[in-house]
């Protein structure tokens, strides 16, 4: 049995799961149609109230497939996802895509209203109610504009207090800032931090980028052609990366010290989840790599509360 304290991401059954809000236990998911993608092969996760996740990884890695899965649209393959939060009138998760659910036919006082459709609320609840929450993401004086007329980070903004203001217990953002300037994506991603923390509302937030949420975030997973490889608080996993694919992706964020010099880079592609190798699906591309790795690896426990799925995890940190 293992526990991993507030948030994130465990690899073995654990008595204490009805702490957390959510529970990903052995989630897989194979999409079965003309050909066989296994898009998802032996996730675990566990979400607690207040929390914040950031699921890192390439492109076409299962993290959508699983964040839709964990948000009830979608089902496993195998596993379960097990949702410790009364049924009620408002939902257990809501989702954040860019400019996600924001009309441009109707202002922003009316966006934001409309958001609250389902709930048994009169039309004055839901107006003082969209009022609190456009002032929650500063966006106070813009109630009568409409999307056009705003900027894109205030769109997003308007996006996230539709989100929020049904109080669900999970916020899903699939990498809703990608397309604003990297202060803009910090300033917004520091703020919904601070709600989710407030009104206790889980937070997970997939990215591509890791520096974007490198400060903010309390637990790390990082995935690789459908598994989580490594996992653990953001601290130790940017830290101390010790599954070489981290470790890549760590040594690949500009800093001061790397100015002038080529930043590293990973060689070789993903491999397609239409066809995995045997094994670690990372060692075609891993500078470790040993004909162990033919086998596939089984999460390992490195330092309290960081898991690694690699056989060479307690090897070299500069592989
Ligand atoms: P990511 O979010 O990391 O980019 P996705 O979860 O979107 O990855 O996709 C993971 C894999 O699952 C991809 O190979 C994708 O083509 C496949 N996939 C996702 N949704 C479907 C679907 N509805 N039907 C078939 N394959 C799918």
């Amino acid at each position: 049995m293992e526990t991993v304290g507030d948030a994130g991401v465990i690899h073995q059954a654990d008595a204490g799961d009805a702490a957390y809000d959510f529970v990903v236990d052995d989630v897989s998911k194979v999409f079965a149609g003309a050909t066989r993608v296994q898009a998802l092969s032996n996730i675990d996760l566990r979400l607690k109230r207040g929390s914040f996740t950031c699921i890192v990884g390439p492109s076409g890695c299962g993290k959508s497939t699983l964040l839709r899965i964990i948000g009830e649209l979608e089902t496993a393959t195998k596993g379960t996802v097990q949702i410790n939060v009364p049924q009620s009138k408002t939902p257990r998760s809501a989702f954040v895509f860019q400019e996600h659910g924001v009309f441009p036919w109707f202002t922003v006082l009316q966006n934001v209203a409309f958001g609250q459709q389902m709930a048994s609320v009169g039309k004055k609840e839901r107006e003082q109610n969209a009022r609190r929450w456009i002032a929650e993401v500063g966006l106070t004086g813009f109630e009568h504009s409409y999307p056009h007329q705003l900027s894109g980070g205030m769109r997003q903004r308007v996006a996230i207090a539709i989100a929020l203001l049904n109080s669900p217990r999970l916020i899903i953002a699939d990498e809703p800032t990608t397309a604003l300037d990297v202060t803009i994506q910090g300033q917004i991603l520091f703020e919904v931090q601070k709600l989710c923390r407030e009104t206790g509302t889980a937070l997970i937030w997939i990215t591509h980028d890791l520096a974007v949420v490198a400060g903010l975030a309390d637990r790390v997973a990082v995935m690789y052609a459908g598994r989580v490889v490594e996992t653990g608080s953001t601290a130790d996993v940017i830290g101390h990366p010790m599954h070489p694919y981290t470790h890549g992706l760590i040594a690949s964020i500009p800093t001061p010290e790397s100015r002038g010099r080529p930043l590293m880079q990973i060689p070789g592609m993903t491999p397609s989840l239409l066809n995995l190798p045997r094994g670690c699906a990372f060692r075609g591309r891993c500078p470790r790599a040993t004909d162990a790795c033919l086998a596939e690896p089984q999460p390992e426990q490195v330092r309290p509360g960081q898991w690694v799925r690699c056989w060479h995890a307690g090897g070299p940190r500069n592989p």
